[in-house]
């Protein structure tokens, strides 16, 4: 028996030494990070009844002896089927399990036994089928006769061997430090993190798993907000360099530009450059120096982040820095690299793209003031030297430790100015929750003249006609994208997979065009190509989860098919379908789903009529809470078990919490064990 929460999970009891490998796969390695895995739901297996008092279809406990039990085949010989008595002192009753012979030898006659399962009755008489069973020693059952805890878990671990390894940990529990401050927790009303965290698990009632989710809420989005108030402390003791508004350059910068900018777009550029130039914020005497800017820009697809990037990187250069921009593919980076190319033409002004495969020079890396690359950039052996902004696209989230090979390429005691582009429609308020360590600029309108593409619900009997729908755009040279909500087939969701579809289509229905393949599984190298041969039109049709890039730009694709569209929130629905419509064609995007409820019909509808990705995204926040709005791909933006950010009260408590603190002293020396948690955390990875 191990005393140390840091211990491994092996070190709990031979039972739980035989999952620990399995327990890995879940991130469960030490006995900390089984105490802190929590349960998804909980099932009330809480009604004991007497034998006598059973009622047919109802779900309930019984606690009693088994008098007899035996194994016998099925009729046709294809089951084994065992059948027990259980007696208590009211009455006895039959139990049938099927499949599970070792039953026989587990509960023999004479052991005391809990049994949860619901109750049937037909003319043979009362029975349990398949009951879960969990025999009766000393202590607490866990099994059975409760509210019986359900985790979220990989076949490997069945949840009644999950709940007896965790049963091992409990009583580590005491040794569980609280770092939330006395006066803050009876400020808030939070029972203590060792309570917490026994409910969570095996709560008593109702009301005690209340009030042990609201601490472990609490503990979650008090320590979002510590976070990010150390961050942008610490951000504000840098250093960056000064960067001048070049307004006559700008101006014909801008005058240059193919098309006019919105309003919005010249607003996020101001707002960017005068952060860089330090008004607004600290501003130290008249030295080259500022706080460095770290701010978001959010902006749907096609809403226009680069020529802003491009504007903003102008003026750094003409204060005399170099500009890096960061993007999470090569193609992505190839793309920025044309795109910029373009923007800067009429200066004088060297635009470099470094990436694995096209590898910058020597000479080439000196002249070149604007470089687009991808994380390889990072790496370089030589630094760059007088890097002044980095931009970061598409990418949610930017380690510590990358922030620190920046800083090698920003000259001595140098920090870089930081701006990230995201497409994912982050409301404000949230983005003030998540980010709250960021500065915020948003492009919510879209240029002038974008068209409009046709979405529609299809029922089932219309697959038929929307397949050969496509196959008449892909007839006229169009491309099409089909999204599949998972990998491989499923028995139970009953939904397309993406390997499925992906054969069915190419051997049934498009046989005569390139079908390609795109998803999570494959290597990052095979998904580039496969991009590519997409954009370069050699594949004609891709079917996708999820991954498919959000920022590449096929122009020549026009069909966006969405199988299983239920399953995915609105705000990611809406950039799926950001994916076409970028060319001069008509774009048409399909929606299939399982529409026999209203309510998921109500659900799509929305983005039938609404093509305002922030709106779909508060709408995917009051109705199904955070976990939509970043897809699977970006769910690790935010490190929340159990907190949402639907949790508004808490959120604002938090907030306030944090302010308080910083209020009475903003070391947090005056409380270690909370400052040791922040260390803790800060020492793991960074939102950007
Ligand atoms: P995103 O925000 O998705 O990164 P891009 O920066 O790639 O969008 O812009 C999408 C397209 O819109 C590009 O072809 C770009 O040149 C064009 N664009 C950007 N701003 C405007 C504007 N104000 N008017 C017209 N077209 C614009
Ligand atoms: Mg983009």
């Amino acid at each position: 028996m191990s005393y140390s929460l840091d211990a491994p999970i092996a070190s709990l009891s031979r039972f739980a030494k035989i999952f620990a490998g399995r327990l890995k796969k879940l991130g469960i390695t030490t006995v900390r990070d089984l105490l802190f895995y929590f349960p998804f739901r909980y099932d009330d297996l809480s009604n004991v009844v007497a034998i006598r008092d059973l009622m047919n279809g109802v779900k309930v406990t019984v606690q009693g002896t088994i008098d007899l039990i035996a194994n016998r085949r099925s009729p046709r010989k294809h089951m084994l089927i065992t059948e027990a008595l259980i007696r208590d002192a009211t009455g006895s009753i039959k139990v049938v399990w099927f499949q599970q012979p070792f039953l026989a030898k587990v509960l023999p006659p004479g052991t005391r036994v809990a049994l949860s399962g619901v109750v049937e009755e037909d003319h043979y008489g009362t029975q349990l089928t398949s009951p879960s069973y969990e025999k009766m020693g000393g202590g607490d059952t866990i099994h059975t006769g409760r509210r019986v805890p359900v985790y979220s878990l990989t076949s490997s671990v069945t949840e009644k061997q999950f709940r007896t390894v965790l049963n091992a940990a409990l009583p580590l529990i005491p040794s569980v430090s609280e770092w939330i401050p006395k006066h803050i927790r009876a400020r808030y009303q939070l029972i203590d993190i060792q309570a917490a965290l026994k409910s969570i698990h095996f709560p008593e009632d109702d009301a005690s798993l209340a009030l042990a989710t609201r601490r472990l809420k609490f503990d979650e989005l008090f320590l979002l907000q510590l976070r990010n108030a150390r961050s942008r402390q610490t951000r504000t003791a840098e250093q960056a360099p000064r960067i001048t508004f070049h307004e006559k350059e700008t101006k014909a910068f801008v005058d240059a530009l193919p098309f006019t900018l919105t309003d919005d777009q010249k607003k996020a550029a101001w707002e960017i450059i005068k952060d860089m130039s330090g008004q607004g914020s600290a501003v130290r005497g008249q030295e080259p120096i500022v706080s460095p800017m770290h701010r978001l820009l959010e902006g749907d697809v096609g809403s226009g982040k680069t020529v802003v990037a491009a504007i903003v990187a102008y003026n750094v250069i003409l204060s005399g820095y170099r500009v890096l921009l960061m993007a999470p593919t090569e193609i992505l980076a190839e793309q920025h690299a044309q795109s910029l190319i373009k923007f800067f033409s009429g200066t004088s002004i060297h635009i470099g793209l470094w990436t694995a495969s096209h590898k910058l020079l020597k000479k080439e890396r000196e002249e070149a003031r604007f470089i687009i690359g991808t994380h390889a950039i990072l790496h370089a052996k030589e630094p760059l030297h007088d890097v002044g902004l980095v931009i970061i696209d598409e990418q949610h989230r930017f380690g510590v430790e990358q922030r620190k090979e920046l800083r090698r390429h920003s000259g001595e005691g140098m920090t870089a100015h930081l701006l990230s582009m995201t497409a994912t429609p982050i409301p404000r308020t949230l983005a003030l929750t998540l980010y709250g360590d960021l500065d915020l600029s948003i492009l919510k309108m879209m240029p002038r003249g974008r068209k409009v593409i046709e979405t529609r619900i299809v029922e089932p009997h219309e697959r038929v006609t929307t397949e050969g729908f496509i196959a008449n755009e892909l007839k006229k040279g169009r491309q099409a994208f089909v999204i599949c909500p998972l990998i491989d087939p499923s028995d139970t969701l009953g939904v397309r997979s993406a390997t499925q579809e992906f054969e069915r289509l190419k051997k049934e229905i498009f046989l005569s065009w390139t079908i390609g393949l795109l998803h999570g599984r494959m290597k990052a190298k095979e998904k580039e190509a496969t991009m590519r041969d997409f954009k370069d039109g050699k594949i004609h049709l891709l079917v996708s989860t999820a991954v498919v890039e959000v920022g590449v730009d096929v122009p020549n694709a026009t069909i966006m098919m969405i199988e299983g569209a239920e399953r995915f929130g609105l705000a990611q629905l809406h950039q799926f379908r950001g994916r076409v419509g970028r060319g001069e064609h008509q774009s048409y995007c399909f929606l299939f789903a399982d529409t026999r409820g209203a309510a998921t019909k109500n659900r799509l509808a929305a983005v039938v009529r609404s093509t305002d990705g922030f709106a779909l995204a508060e709408e995917d926040l009051k109705l199904r809470g955070s976990g939509d709005l970043f897809g699977t791909q970006q769910s690790g933006v935010l490190d929340l078990r159990i907190a949402t950010l639907g949790d508004t009260a808490i959120i604002h408590e938090t907030q306030r919490a944090v302010q308080d603190l910083v209020a009475q002293d903003s070391t947090f020396a005056a409380w270690p064990e909370l400052k040791a948690r922040i260390e803790e955390l800060e020492a793991a990875i960074h939102p950007e």
